[in-house]
This record gives C-alpha cells, structure tokens and sequence, in this order.
C-alpha cells in the first residue's frame, strides 16, 4: 500500500490481502483506490476476499479499481460472477480501465501508469511523484522581517505580498531554487528491463519483482519474469537510490536473493510482509524497526 497525505494507493491484491491489511493495522478505511498491474490470479483473488469483508464491515462507501483491459475482465468476471452472482455490491464498484499515462493527480503529486512487459496484454507499472517545488527559506523572511503566518503561507503559494508597513514582498525573495519531488516507481511481474529506464531514472526507490535467481535465468524468460540479478542492473542503470525486491520465490532464501542483487546493487532491500517503508528524496527510513 502506497500512502501520501490522506490518499491510499492499494498496488495489486493476492491472496490473503484483507487479513494481511486486518493483521497489519493500516485498516480498510479510506482504502478506496486499488491499482492493478496485470490480470494473473496471484494480483487478484484477493479482490474476492476484500469484497467480502466490506460486505460485513461496509467500512468504506467506493472502491476504484484501475488496470488494463484484460486485467479488469478477469475481475469483473471474479466479482460478478463469483462473489456477487446478482447480489448487491455491498460497495459501489468503478472499474476503470487506464492505458499509459496520468491517472490521478492532486495539488503536490500525480500518479501514472506506464507499459510492462510480461504475459499477456495491458501490463502496468505505476509512478509516484511530488511535483516539483521551491523550498521556503525561513531565514530570508526572517531578514526581510515577515511576520509568521498567512504572509509566509500566500508566499509559499507564489503569491506577492503586501506587509502591514506597506513593503511589497516578491516570492522570490524567499523561496529557493526548484527541487524535483519524491519519485517512487512500482513495477509487478516483467520479464524485460530495458523499456523501464526511463521511468526508473533517478527513482528515490524502485519496487520490482525478483522472482527468479541467475541460476534459473532461462526459466525467468520464459515466465518473463525477472532475476534478483537483472533487477539490480535495472536498478543501477537507471541510477535509483534505492531498490526493493518483492515477488520472490518461495523456493529461495532472502539471503540468496539478497547476496545476487547487492552484487550489483548494494542499496538492495527484498520486502517482507509488513515492512513498512518512508521514502523521500533519496532518503528511505524503515519505520518499523524491530528488523
Ligand atoms: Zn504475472
Ligand atoms: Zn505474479
């Protein structure tokens, strides 16, 4: 789950997703917005689940759904025709289907979706980022003397100001230069690496499936899937801070994993179940950190 300010993002949702949310304390409140980045049953039967507990909790009001065509038929075909089967939806259901491009956008940050290569049409990644800014430069308006409050907040915004004393005070004259946002890149299953740089570029982190080890790289592309390895070159090609694995095999240790990737990629985290991540520029802190 994908959190900023008051908005969540819920990316793909296999089996077991409502207990996880339910053991993990984050909740079903606000979880309104489902991103899915293909249509294979381990990313969505836990929508079968989920459905079922709002039929019982009925803690949120809508759900958005968002993928590719072929991802959204195999939902409709999961809650329809299995779950509901001419029931009323306990909630109100928008599949929307997206293609590349800008799904959400708010005052400070966007969400889009870009193409993924892997079994089957429609596969999607999602991009997180800030917009960019111009910080605040607290000790300028302390020497121009601005008073703390609403002249600070108008000049945050861009706006010039007029002080009580009659002085006219240019948002220039305190804000720095721009700063690009946090950027956060989530990638599902893929089996090729190189249309992914340009989105990667520069990524304060980068989410992306390892499923397989180099020892089995002929398998992984032929399931286009990816190595820990080629993850990781993925990773430092496109110069990202950091770099977390996830869709790992259950045939493999994390050390494993870990061992292939930090070869190339030393700032190599693999997820575990519950982990819980803050990201910022360039910057990313566990938070929780009993690991
Ligand atoms: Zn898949
Ligand atoms: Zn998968």
């Amino acid at each position: 789950m994908v959190l900023h300010d008051e908005h969540r993002f819920l990316i793909d949702c296999g089996e077991g997703t409502q207990r996880q949310i339910m053991l993990s304390g984050l909740g079903f409140k606000r979880l309104n917005r489902i991103l899915i980045t293909h249509g294979h049953l381990d990313h969505i039967l836990g929508l079968a689940g989920l459905l079922s507990t709002f039929t019982r909790w009925e803690a949120i009001e809508g759900l958005e759904i968002y993928g590719g065509r072929w991802a959204l038929e195999r939902i409709h075909d999961l809650l329809y025709g299995v779950v509901l089967r001419g029931a009323q939806s306990p909630v109100d259901i928008q599949l929307r289907p997206i293609q590349e491009g800008v799904l959400l956008e708010a005052d400070d940050f966007r969400v889009s979706a870009f193409p993924v290569q892997h079994r089957g049409p429609d596969c999607l990644g999602f991009l997180f980022e800030e917009k960019p800014r111009r910080p605040f430069l607290p000790e300028r308006a302390e020497a121009l003397q601005i008073p703390p409050g609403p002249w600070r907040r108008d000049l945050v915004n861009g706006q010039a100001i007029t002080l009580p004393d009659g002085r006219r005070i240019q948002p220039d004259e305190v804000l720095g230069a721009q700063r690009s946002g946090t950027r956060l890149v989530h990638v599902g299953d893929v089996g090729q690496t190189e249309p992914l740089l340009p989105v990667c570029r520069d990524a304060d982190a980068l989410v992306i499936e390892a499923t397989y080890l180099e020892e089995e790289a002929e398998m992984a592309h032929d399931f286009a899937h990816l190595t820990a390895r080629q993850a990781a070159e993925l990773a430092r090609q496109a110069g990202v801070k950091h770099l977390i694995l996830t869709h790992i095999s259950r045939r493999y240790r994390e050390r494993d994993v870990l061992a292939e990737a930090r070869l190339v990629f030393p700032n190599t985290i693999v997820a575990r179940d519950f982990d819980d991540f803050q990201i910022k520029r360039g910057e990313l802190t566990r938070v929780n950190p009993d690991e």
